[in-house]
């Protein structure tokens, strides 16, 4: 199934993000995760393509996997800048070969030596050539990145706006936002989105963050903002793992029901290969996905 059609459905809906292991001894500890939390049957699933410390080998079985076990639609992630032109082919092919037809379709950040060689020597520079690769591939929804804080590479948002149209322009079917921590933060971003003229899906990326080690990384990641209001969560309970966990999990659950109350029927949430986090947050939920608000 094309994610696009489970957002046209205007149903409230989640889905999760995991991310492949670094080493092959992980995977099948990584496939049961995966597994676990497919079924419980969210919208779809998204598999990362060598971020969050994971690689792009197995991104595409985790994917395969999760399709015809579960019957849960998968989104596989597919950067291009560290590509070859030969490389990003034969995934496509892969793709195709196993019936993923989702992609999200990204740049992936640049490696120091990358960022210091000449890009004239790159098979890719940026995202949206990659988008129109697969649109001239083979029958793929596309899906592409986008950043409320404004991307670290631009030099502003205006520009920053300016090439996430462009993405959608190129074939980009909905798109998914960095981590959020303050929901107003992803409000102003949809309006400014809207007014350069991408009325596409925006689905807002939830990073439940459940323990205090996890915050430095994931600021270090995203560059996102954290509101006081979750610093003095992580300040409080922080020392405490199980009173963060439940705490950080609160906090998410939190900000998608504020979502869904303001009109955003899909969210993404980081589940970071952690099913009793997307289980708990479900749970949570359970009354709120599974009625129709006749909305
Ligand atoms: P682009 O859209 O190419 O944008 C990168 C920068 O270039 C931006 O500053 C943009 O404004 C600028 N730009 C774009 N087009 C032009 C142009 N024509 N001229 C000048 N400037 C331009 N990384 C991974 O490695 N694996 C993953 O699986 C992964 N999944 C992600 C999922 C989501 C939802 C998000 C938000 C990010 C993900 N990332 C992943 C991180 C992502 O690869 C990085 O943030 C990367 O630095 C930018 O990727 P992009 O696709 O947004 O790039």
């Amino acid at each position: 199934m094309k994610i696009i059609d489970i957002l046209n459905k205007r149903n409230m809906s989640l889905s999760f993000e995991v991310f492949p292991p670094k080493k092959e001894s992980t995977l099948e500890s990584v496939m049961e995760v995966t597994e676990e939390i497919a079924a419980s049957h969210p919208a779809f699933m998204s598999v990362t393509y060598g971020a969050g410390g994971g690689t792009s080998r197995y991104t595409m079985e985790i994917a395969r996997n999760i399709m015809e076990k579960h019957q849960v639609p998968t989104l596989a992630h597919l950067t291009c800048v560290s590509s070859s032109r030969e490389m990003v082919r034969s995934k496509i092919e892969e793709m195709k070969s196993m019936g993923i037809r989702n992609v999200m379709a990204l740049r992936g950040d640049l490696t120091p030596e990358l960022a210091a060689s000449d890009p004239a020597g790159w098979d890719y520079r940026y995202a949206v050539e990659l988008i129109r690769e697969l649109k001239e591939s083979g029958d793929f929804c596309i899906g592409a990145a986008c950043y409320p804080e404004v991307h670290p590479d631009s030099p502003n948002q205006k520009e920053d706006l300016l090439h996430i149209k462009e993405k959608v322009d190129a074939g980009a079917e909905f798109l998914t936002t960095q981590m959020v921590f303050d929901n107003n933060l992803f409000f102003n971003f949809l309006y400014k989105l809207r007014e350069v003229g991408v009325t596409v899906p925006v689905l807002p990326g939830i990073m439940p963050i459940t323990n205090a080690n996890q915050v430095e990384r994931a600021i270090k990641l995203s560059g996102s903002f954290m509101p006081q209001r979750f610093k003095s969560i992580v300040d409080y309970f922080g020392s405490d793992p199980d009173a963060m966990k439940q705490a950080g999990i609160a906090y998410a659950t939190d900000q998608i029901i504020d979502l869904y109350a303001n009109g955003i029927t899909n969210v993404h949430v980081y589940s970071m290969n952690k099913p009793d986090v997307a289980k708990a947050i479900l749970q949570n939920l359970s009354d709120i996905l599974g009625k129709d608000f006749n909305r």
